[in-house]
């Protein structure tokens, strides 16, 4: 069955981890995504100004190779190339570094362009991403953590600013109903599936503010493409289109348009993982085809 391509297509989590000596190749990745239809890509951008770079390595799952800042202080590299994307790139700024007090760092954020809040919930050690554990990195409790998180849910949502946040939501359920209950018009996704299908469900069945992506899940959908699908079909409105890739790597995202495109979804399921998902999720206009 042949369909038309979808007009735009919007990946909803990158990362950047690059330096001054990427601009070029990220100049000449975003034209070949440009042509490829693809319209915005949402970026994570760490802000440390307080752990050393061997800190900074804890929290970095292996595999995504730093170009960038050794200590992870992307803000003004990032700042630049978002300004040379042309309004490609959209700049979220990653919290699982930020300290400071949450509200006026935020604020600081917001003011400098910032469109979008990232977090981790990395309450303990032996979490899923084997990360250093927040509170012991930055000496704080387990309850001020918890404080922390929910002052940042409380300004995003204050502020109608989406939130990608990466949870275990099956390991830590009761927390992720919590954050609907008291933020229930907080716009969250939950990338990679909230780490399990059916626990995210449940999440989907409390709140239509929850989405998720399909970044670094291609190995799970190339081995069962049918249940990917399946669960797409069921939840029309919530899966996004990400990447997980890194603002270098144009060929990670054109990896995951051609494994989208490779589930023969309707049309309209298409358009959904592509566009209106992520248009929902951030807060975008709906184009009007
Ligand atoms: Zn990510």
């Amino acid at each position: 069955m042949e369909h038309p391509l979808t007009r735009e297509i919007i990946d909803v989590h990158c990362h950047s981890l690059a330096g001054p000596q990427q601009e070029q190749l990220i100049a000449s990745g975003l034209a070949k995504l440009r042509q490829a239809g693809v319209s915005r890509q949402v970026v994570m951008c760490l802000v440390n100004t307080r752990f050393t770079a061997e800190e900074m390595a804890g929290l970095i799952p292996a595999g995504f190779d730093n170009c960038g800042d050794p200590r992870c202080y992307e803000v003004d590299t990032l700042l630049r190339l978002v300004q040379q994307s042309e309004g490609m790139l959209l700049p979220m700024v990653d919290t699982r570094c930020m300290t400071g007090n949450p509200t006026e760092r935020l604020q600081e954020y917001l003011a400098r362009g910032f469109k979008g809040i990232k977090g981790l919930y990395l309450a303990e050690a032996g979490n899923d991403l084997k990360l250093s554990s927040i509170p012991e990195l930055f000496g704080i409790t387990p309850r001020e953590f918890h404080d922390r998180e929910w002052e940042i849910f409380g300004f995003a949502e204050a502020n109608e600013l989406p939130v990608l946040y990466h949870m275990d939501v099956n390991r830590y359920q009761d927390v992720a109903l919590a954050i609907l209950r008291d933020f229930p018009r907080l716009r969250i996704n939950f990338p990679h599936f909230g780490i399990s299908r059916k626990a995210i469900r449940k999440l989907f069945d409390s709140s239509s503010n929850v989405y998720t992506d399909i970044a670094y899940m291609r190995p799970h959908i190339v081995k069962d493409p049918q249940s990917y699908k399946d669960f797409i079909q069921h939840y029309p409105d919530r899966v996004c289109f990400g990447t997980d890739a890194l603002l270098y790597q144009p060929e990670i995202v054109l990896q995951y348009i051609d494994l989208v495109r490779s589930l023969q979804l309707t049309e309209d399921l298409e358009t959904g993982v592509f566009s209106t998902n992520p248009r929902n999720y951030l807060g975008l206009p709906a184009v009007t085809h």
